[in-house]
């Protein structure tokens, strides 16, 4: 028997809607090169999305097997068109300007885009790319008709014109949830662009559990500075979260430094932000340097690449409290998270800190060994680690010849790793980068977490390469901290007795810096080629 209960999809427009009835005036914030340049609410943002929405509808623009794609920054405009677009019933193309201009142009027709809307600084990247897309149909500059530049672009439509002529009480129309509704290209890490393809049913469900008190915690009173690009996992789902928890939402626009980031949170009162540890590790070197603090910050997520303990150490000291999750282009956003259980001891919270985190509701993860086999969760058993949930992905837009999928049912991430008794899910490598010693493994990513630990360094980095004898042999590449002067001898006497003898590393070299993609992963690809040679 069926309960008796009322029926609705779940939408990422409601997400907006609910925002424009119960917290019409909280605000949203654009700045541009750190200064706030743009100050609306919810209820303004959902009048815009929703004209938006409906001069798509009138164009043709709105069909479930439209695509339509974006090249622009975080600001109130995308972050209108992140709900207009798929509120219509289009899937959103959330493209990464800082792909390189043949890549981008592939995900652009991998699509068969049919209008982009693009930033204004993005003009010369969209002149540069437009005759390789052929399917755009139209160029939707993100400005007023009157500042629209001479471009060699076909088609231009001013955006607020789009706007002006659109109905502010369109009715965001109700449709199956599994519907698609954007598409994010992973960040080509180890691999080719490939296509995620979004549902608004796992993106609801996925913010929901995500924006609860063991996830970011947020509710009325808040205030985001959403440091996301929205083409990364969608801005890490703060375009839907932030407007449903009644969350203050800041957007940083193009040019997020670390001074920027800083000043915004606090002239805006930020209590919410996050970063990759890149990112994190500048903001604190930025804030040490005056000493003024953090200001309202409490919380700040991190994720895509491990933090080292120091990291999470010096940043705590000076006030908010960091929470490290785990997720791919794959898992919508977040798939674990890492929330200490508040009773344990200070060492005991620090470890669990450090691990990639528990499975958020609705979501699972598990280690399998070679054969698919399914390994005890010990937290010592160590495989290939994958997830499943209704916001993980099942395939790839457009590439059948990809199966990421096991035949029951499980996305395998690429990642080395164990899963403990409570579900703690710890990496201790992408599988590419896991570094083979004679048979044995080594955990390049545990090397790098100690070694950060040596006062001096400022970051550490390990690949493996090449070994007359044992087939592969850890080399560590060290930046110093500015004016620091550190030698081989001294990081060595550091991993003394803190790693096992035979993993440590055959050589150390320094470098100035170290090679990152967009997302600010470093390509150790490219290192391994480099330095192929070191040890033979
Ligand atoms: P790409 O695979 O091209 O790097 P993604 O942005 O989807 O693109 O990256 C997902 C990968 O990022 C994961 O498979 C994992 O290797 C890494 N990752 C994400 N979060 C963490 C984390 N907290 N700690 C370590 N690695 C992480």
């Amino acid at each position: 028997m069926l309960g008796l209960m009322q029926d609705a999809q779940l939408l990422t427009s409601q997400t907006l809607a609910h925002a424009a009835k119960v917290y019409p005036n909280v605000e949203i914030a654009t700045a541009l090169d750190g200064r706030v340049v743009n100050r609306s609410n919810y209820a303004e943002a959902d009048k815009r999305a929703r004209r938006l929405a409906s001069s798509l509808t009138k164009i043709g623009l709105a069909g479930d097997d439209v695509f339509l794609g974006a090249l622009a920054w975080n600001t109130q405009r995308l972050f209108e068109v992140m709900h207009g677009a798929p509120g219509a019933g289009a899937v959103l193309h959330t493209a990464n300007p800082r792909l390189h201009p043949e890549h981008l142009a592939y995900t652009i027709n991998h699509c068969g885009d049919r209008a982009i809307f693009i930033d204004a600084d993005c003009l010369s990247l969209a002149e540069e790319i437009a005759p390789a897309c052929k399917r755009v149909q139209h160029w939707v500059l993100m400005a007023e008709p009157s500042q629209i530049p001479k471009t060699s672009l076909p088609n231009v439509i001013s955006y607020e014109d789009l706007i002006d002529q659109g109905d502010p009480e369109f009715l965001w129309p109700e449709f199956d949830e599994r519907r698609a509704s954007t598409i994010c290209f992973t960040s080509a890490t180890t691999g080719d662009p490939k296509g995620v393809l979004y549902t608004h049913r796992g993106t609801v469900l996925n913010v929901l559990t995500t924006v609860a008190r063991n996830g970011w915690g947020l509710g009325r009173g808040d205030v985001v500075l959403c440091t996301a690009a929205f083409f990364h996992c969608n801005g890490w789902g703060m375009p839907y979260m932030a407007p449903l928890s009644g969350a203050r939402m800041v957007l940083p626009g193009r040019n997020l430094n670390s001074r920027v980031m800083l000043d915004l949170i606090r002239e805006e009162g930020v209590t919410h932000s996050g970063g990759v540890p890149t990112v994190l590790i500048d903001l604190l070197s930025e804030a040490k340097k005056d000493g003024l603090g953090f200001g309202n910050l409490r919380q700040l997520w991190t994720g895509a690449t491990a933090p080292s303990e120091a990291l999470l150490q010096s940043l705590e000291e000076l006030g908010p409290k960091v929470i490290h999750a785990f997720g791919m282009t794959e898992t919508t956003q977040s798939v674990t998270v890492s929330i200490p259980d508040p009773h344990s001891s200070e060492p005991a919270r620090r470890a669990e800190q450090l691990t990639q985190g528990q499975p958020i509701f609705l979501s699972d993860v598990r280690a399998v060994d070679e054969d698919g086999r399914v390994l005890p969760s010990d937290g010592k058993s160590v495989g290939h680690l994958q997830v499943r949930g209704p916001a993980v992905a099942a395939g790839y837009y457009g590439r059948p010849d990809i199966n990421p999928m096991s035949e029951d049912g499980w996305l395998d991430t690429g990642d080395i790793g164990s899963v403990g008794p409570e579900g703690h899910m710890r990496i201790s490598d992408r599988s590419k980068d896991a570094i083979k010693s004679g048979g044995e493994w080594i955990s390049s990513v545990n090397i790098e977490n100690i070694a950060a630990g040596c006062p001096g360094v400022a970051e550490a980095c390990c690949i493996g390469v090449p070994h007359p004898r044992w087939q592969e042999r850890p080399l560590l590449l060290i930046v110093r901290e500015p004016g620091k002067d550190l030698d081989e001898e001294t990081i060595l006497s550091y991993l003394d007795g803190r790693i096992a003898k035979w993993q440590k590393p055959d050589a150390i070299r320094f470098v100035d810096r170290l090679p990152r993609n967009g997302v600010g992963k470093v390509v150790k690809a490219q290192l391994r080629k480099e330095y192929q040679n070191v040890l033979l």
